[in-house]
C-alpha cells in the first residue's frame, strides 16, 4: 500500500496569517510541474501579503512619502 502524502499547507499572508488566495496548496514536485504564472501572484509583494495588507501598505508608504 502506497499513501499519498498530506498536502503541505498553503501560503498565508506575512501580516495577517490570511490564506493568499491564487497560489495552489500542493507538494514541492507538484508544483514544480506549473507554469510559472500558475506558482504565484505577478502582483508586488504577491505570494507574501493578501491583496488587503497591500493595500493598506501602499497608502501608508504613499502617505510617507508625501509628508517627507
Ligand atoms: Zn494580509
Amino acid at each position: 500500500m502506497h499513501f499519498k502524502r498530506e498536502a503541505p499547507k498553503g501560503s498565508s499572508c506575512v501580516k495577517c496569517g490570511k490564506p493568499l488566495a491564487g497560489i495552489p496548496r500542493l507538494l514541492p514536485h507538484e508544483i514544480r510541474k506549473l507554469n510559472k504564472t500558475k506558482r504565484s501572484i505577478s502582483r508586488i509583494y504577491g505570494g507574501h501579503l493578501c491583496h488587503d495588507c497591500l493595500k493598506i501598505a501602499l497608502k501608508q508608504a504613499v502617505r510617507t512619502l508625501s509628508a517627507a
